[in-house]
């Protein structure tokens, strides 16, 4: 299997991307740029949620007004300073050069090769924009996508192709020409003078085998940071499998330095849910572990009733509830793994692998439930008071052993 060495390191304001860095958990806000408080708030929401750079789309004057305004509403309303991103498409170069107080006040700036202007308007917007980052002292990320892929680049590569005596299929040319996208332009960038450790890129496709492909590819022909994301990878269950995937096996390879999961959110939904699976990507891969872990097995025929479910579901919101006093009170923390079992078949083996295990009684079995702290049997539950009790333990042995 290949494996990436070691990356450039880019400086986001107070964050590392690449080099031997954590892998940084990046989102995206889905408010209207221009008002300021609901992007805001959903930035706010994001960072809570773990996100650790916020990217939010430019798109307009209004938009380019409004960023100096939401960075300072952050810091003055949480006090937090959160890197945001700025996303440009078409009229990067003209809001880049025109609103210096927005380009001052974000953090990075994300440039798609391929929406800067055709041939000639192409090379004279890209260079407005890499000017400005060199002006402000900002990295930028060279974000080619599939769906707005360079069509000038794209078409010569295919006429190219054509006159091989064995030509490639034409999925095969596109992911050539998402790679030579985003490296001519880093190269184009360093050309015009911005140093190569204030680059990061990413070629995101929204099919996981052509994903996968590209960034193996891109990996082994650059030192640059890769950020990595499953570009449109659709709504519930199929986007977070399909995201999973095709990062897992990436980051498994080292490559990737930052991750973007794209889903789309139900209308109900929260916009966290990204950056909530983002999370669970790194913590199941054991690359960052950022809160605690709750085994609990499915449940079969032998599951007497809904009751290991809900006390699954209790314990889960016991922890993420008191994440954040926790978090501060009992470092360390975040490495508690609580099992919840639901008979007699796995649930005494899991509970002593865990911290915190119960096996709660399947059909036909004694209606006890046995619970084991640090793989010891320490003490059988039942009866009505079984939930408060379990909750009980869990909290003398968070305020126990992760004392300061
Ligand atoms: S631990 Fe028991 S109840 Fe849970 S899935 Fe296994 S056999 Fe079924």
């Amino acid at each position: 299997m290949f494996e990436r060495k070691k990356t450039l390191a880019v400086k986001v304001a107070n964050i590392y991307i690449g080099g031997l860095n954590p892998i940084v958990i990046q989102s995206m806000t889905n408010t209207d740029t221009s008002d300021v408080k609901s992007t805001a708030n959903q930035i706010i929401e994001l960072y809570k949620a773990g996100s650790s750079i916020v990217r939010v789309t430019v798109n307009n004057e209004a938009a380019a007004i409004s960023i100096p305004k939401i960075v300072e509403y952050i810091r003055n309303t949480e006090n937090i300073d959160i890197p945001i991103v700025g996303d440009f498409h078409y009229n990067g170069h003209i809001l880049l050069t025109k609103y210096s107080d927005m380009a001052k006040a974000l953090a990075k700036y994300r440039i798609n090769p391929g929406n800067v202007g055709r041939l000639d308007r192409h090379d004279e917007n890209f260079k407005q924009m890499i000017d400005a980052a060199i002006k402000y002292d900002k990295p930028v990320r060279i974000g080619v996508n599939w769906g707005s892929i360079d069509q000038d680049l794209l078409l010569r590569l295919m006429d190219e192709n054509k006159r091989k005596t064995k030509p490639q299929d034409s999925n095969f040319v596109l992911k050539e020409a998402l790679i030579e996208s985003a490296l001519s332009s880093a190269l184009m960038a360093i050309k015009i003078g911005l140093e190569p450790n204030k680059i990061i890129l990413s070629t995101k496709i929204s099919k996981v085998n052509d994903l996968i492909d590209v960034y193996e590819k891109l990996a082994s022909r650059c030192d640059y940071p890769l950020h990595i994301g499953l570009t449109e990878a659709g709504m519930g269950t199929k986007g977070i499998v399909n995201s999973s995937m095709a990062l897992a096996i990436l980051l498994k390879q080292g490559i990737g330095d930052t991750i973007r999961v794209s889903l789309t959110p139900k209308p109900d939904e929260s916009r966290t849910k990204e950056v909530e699976v983002a999370r669970h990507i790194l913590q199941g891969l054991n690359l960052k572990v950022t809160q605690p872990d709750i085994v609990a097995c499915p449940g079969c025929g032998r599951t007497t009733s809904t009751y290991f479910q809900e006390l699954t579901q209790v314990v889960t919101k016991y922890i993420n509830t008191n994440q954040t006093s926790w978090s501060k009170k009992y470092p360390g923390f975040e490495e508690l793994k609580v099992a919840i079992m639901g008979c007699i078949v796995n649930g005494p083996g899991e509970s002593k692998h865990a911290d915190i295990g119960i096996s709660l009684p399947g059909t036909f079995e004694e209606p006890k439930a046995p619970v084991y702290v640090d793989g010891k049997h320490v003490k059988t539950l039942s009866g009505d008071n079984l939930t408060q009790e379990f909750l009980e333990i869990i909290d003398k042995y968070v305020s126990t052993k992760y004392q300061k």
